[in-house]
């Protein structure tokens, strides 16, 4: 392909606007005011774990690589397991990610093809590592969903149940969230109420049309 197909291809293609936060930060509350404003959204959680369902290639490899034990009774992945395994096993960490980040990249790809070619010009890519995963290269800008780490970890404890040295676990196994705003293009602050993080939601939705065009599906400005 020459230079200019290529560049040409690269025009065609819908714009990801990258999104990521820290754990509990909101991303996934951010994430679903801009699909409720009529944005595509790609959701890199979602994609990890269509690609291991039973009869999926990769859950295939998964079994070949760290045996069976790792299947429920009904034959779903026992995913809690292998974060289990990983949490504290760099090698099988890295085994996981040679299985996962091929096949997740090629998803990717055929849903922004598929989105491109409704005629959307921009998506958003909601995902958790996009920092951690230097992606943010492939982005055309780059949302943080930021928060108050006192806010942010008393939302950890309640949403999934963790005692403060649990929740502290967590928050530390992950880049810190101040490195991540450092990168940002964009920042949604939500450390308020979920009203006042809407408001910046849609003050964003509205810059971000004039960048890159209206989104394909309606909403509620339609
Ligand atoms: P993430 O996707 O970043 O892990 P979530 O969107 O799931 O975070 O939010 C974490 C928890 O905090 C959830 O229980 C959510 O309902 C709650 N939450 C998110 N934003 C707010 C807010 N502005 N005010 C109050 N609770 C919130």
């Amino acid at each position: 392909m020459s230079t200019e197909q290529a560049h040409f291809e690269e025009l065609s293609h819908a714009k990801i606007i990258g999104l990521t936060g820290g754990i509990a930060s909101g991303k996934s509350t951010i994430s679903a005011y801009f699909g409720a404003l009529g944005v595509s959204i790609i959701d890199a959680d979602l994609i990890s774990r269509e690609i291991v369902a039973q009869g999926e290639p990769a859950l295939e490899s998964i079994v070949a690589q760290f045996g069976k034990d790792l299947l429920l009774k009904d034959g779903e992945l026992n995913r809690e397991k292998l974060g289990e395994i990983i949490f504290s096993d760099e090698v099988a960490r890295e085994a996981l990610n040679a299985i996962l980040h091929p096949q997740i990249g090629a998803t990717f790809m055929k849903r922004r093809e598929q989105l491109s070619q409704e005629g959307n010009r921009w998506l958003i890519y909601d995902a958790a590592l996009i920092v951690e995963n230097n992606l943010q290269d492939l982005c055309e800008g780059l949302i943080v969903v930021s928060c108050d780490p006192d806010i942010q970890k008393a939302r950890l404890m309640d949403r999934n149940n963790l005692s403060s040295i649990e929740a502290q676990k967590r928050l530390d196994s992950q880049f810190q969230l101040s490195k991540k705003v450092a990168l940002a293009d964009w920042i949604i602050d939500n450390s308020g109420s979920l009203a006042a993080s809407q408001k910046q939601v849609d003050k964003l939705f509205r810059e971000l049309c004039l960048l890159f065009g209206k989104p394909k599906a309606k909403n509620e400005y339609d």
